[in-house]
């Protein structure tokens, strides 16, 4: 229920301050934000034009060369910093990202969370991660190879509302600390949060301009990004993702695409059924199914099924729905009317097209504007929207598998490859399923936590889930270019040989080294 002791309004003098930080903003138009939980307004945010985005990129740029030049080490420090501040402050993180997302307390942690360990990983390691190295040259001894990674430049980072402080910030640390500049262009629904990382930064010895904020719809502000930045990361929905590609190639420059997904998750026979269940009301439910990699289909053992649905559904009755700051709280809301309405609509048509609900199925404006029930549903079949299109809420659709393999066939299904989940006492045999599914994460005994949260790890989409992966020594080098450096201590083409000679004596070199030498 609302707490009616608690005031989820931003103080009026911080939200200012926000604001204040947004880079370039001279339409004179502004755009409100209101807070899920309440519908109350939020903030009037200004909006950028497309020339200002492209006078930021400049500024940007400027500022980039200089920071290029500085040592790994003094980069990464920055990053170290922000991993502390973003521990000691998280009570006023936490509050803005549940004031803009309406997502429940220990969900907003996560975010806070990721980005600390983010932060970490790659203050620890980027000094690793880009230093050149040797590699094999033509000849042994006379050819020397060195492999030198530079920035590109301005990275534009596109991110989505859903996880407003993590997908905001995490991508663009290993970009910084590779020497680019960053330029960001968060969802309009969460500026106030992604604003506050920006603000973190700078409070974390960040000089100026290396990390700016613009403002404003996608289709403005987004592309203008992609037609200044010297690389684009981008997340969001496969149908722009395909879009910001596009736009991307025909300028020539790199992305990077983390786009949707409808995950599935296989309960097999073996499964320790109290374990699976507890897990899948986490996978299902985290953030009120608003997350990417969330469970929204979920193929269970037939033997075992009657149990893990019992299982299951006793366990989303205890759940508690709440508009409160509480860590006790296990579910929050929908950030929009307009991302309630698709919810409502993916779970009324699969109804009237004749699957049941097993339990939840409808809103819950008695507790806020836009809460919507923890829902299960069986009989979802081809031909409802919500057996394969993403849902992007708190709906799971349950099908009992009688083998493996076709469990696995039907995780296969559809066009995302995102996540996946198993779960099995046989660890070594979940990993061997894990092969064959086409998915960039698979989790086994969880639904989505242990990748999210091994950031040495690469993590993203195959098929239509994405380009390129975040996180690990993959979600480093993408904001680098490689430049091979190679030297020879003799002249290529000796003195006093003829060209018919020279290549009668290459070829005997070429066959000596095939014997000889493995790359
Ligand atoms: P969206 O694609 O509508 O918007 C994402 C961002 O792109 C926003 O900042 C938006 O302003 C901007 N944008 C919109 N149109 C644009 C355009 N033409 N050019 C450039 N930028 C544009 O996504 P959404 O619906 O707001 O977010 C939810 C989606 O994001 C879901 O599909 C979800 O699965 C996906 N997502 C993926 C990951 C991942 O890591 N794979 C993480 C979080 C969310």
């Amino acid at each position: 229920m609302l707490d009616p002791g608690a005031s989820y309004a931003l103080d009026p003098r911080r939200v200012r301050g926000l604001l204040g930080g947004v880079a370039a903003a001279t339409s004179g138009e502004t755009f409100r934000t209101t807070a899920p939980f309440t519908g109350q307004p939020l903030a009037e945010v200004p909006v950028s034009t497309a020339a200002d985005v492209a006078a930021v990129c400049d500024r940007g740029r400027r500022a980039q060369r200089a920071w290029a030049e500085t040592e790994v080490r003094h980069r990464a420090r920055v990053l170290l910093a922000l991993h502390d501040l973003v521990l000691d402050r998280q009570a006023e993180i936490m509050d803005l990202i549940q004031a803009e997302s309406g997502k429940a307390r220990k969900h907003a942690f996560e975010e806070v969370a990721h980005v600390a360990m983010t932060a970490r990983y790659y203050g620890l390691t980027a000094q690793r991660h880009l230093r050149g190295a040797p590699r094999l040259g033509a000849f042994p001894g006379l050819t020397q190879v060195r492999v030198n990674r530079a920035p590109k430049g301005v990275v534009g980072i596109i991110s989505p509302w859903n996880y407003p402080f993590t997908m905001a910030l995490s991508d663009g640390l290993p970009a910084l600390v590779s020497g680019n500049a960053v330029v960001s262009k968060p969802d309009t629904l969460t500026m106030l949060t992604a604003l506050s990382g920006a603000e973190l930064l700078r409070e974390a010895g960040l000089p100026d301009d290396l990390w700016q904020v613009v403002s404003g719809p996608g289709p403005v502000v987004g592309t203008a990004l992609i037609d200044a930045a010297d690389y684009l990361c981008f997340t969001g929905s496969t149908t722009t993702g395909r879009a910001v590609g596009a736009q991307a190639a025909r300028r020539l420059v790199g992305c990077s695409l983390e786009l949707g997904g409808k995950n599935p998750m296989l309960v097999l026979r073996d499964a320790a059924i109290g374990r699976a269940a507890e897990g899948a009301v986490r996978a299902c439910f985290s953030s009120a199914g608003q997350m990417c990699v969330s469970t929204e289909r979920m193929y269970v053992a037939d033997d075992i099924y009657d149990a893990f649905v019992a299982a299951f559904l006793r366990r989303i009755e205890s759940m508690r729905l709440a508009a409160d700051r509480s860590f006790e709280t296990d579910m929050g809301c929908m950030v929009s009317a307009a991302q309630l309405a698709k919810v409502t609509a993916h779970v009324d048509e699969a109804v009237a097209k004749g699957a049941r609900v097993l339990i939840g199925g409808r809103p819950r404006p008695g507790i806020g504007p836009l809460f919507f029930e923890p829902t299960v549903l069986e009989g979802v079949r081809p031909g409802m929207s919500i057996f394969a299109d993403e849902s992007f809420g708190p709906v799971v659709s349950l099908y009992r598998f009688t083998t493996e393999a076709d469990a696995v066939a039907r995780a296969n299904e559809g066009g995302y490859g995102l996540n996946a989940s198993i779960y099995t006492r046989d660890v070594s045999r979940g990993r061997r399923l894990a092969t064959q599914i086409r998915c960039g994460t698979v989790n086994i005994n969880e639904g989505y936590v242990p990748s999210f949260a091994s950031i040495d790890s690469p993590m993203g989409g195959m098929r239509e889930s994405g380009l390129g992966r975040r996180q690990g020594p993959e979600g480093i080098h993408r904001y680098t270019d490689l430049q091979a450096v190679a030297s020879s201590r003799v002249r290529v083409a000796p003195v006093g040989l003829s060209d018919e000679a020279y290549a009668r004596l290459f070829t005997r070199s070429l066959r000596l080294l095939k014997r000889v030498r493995r790359p």
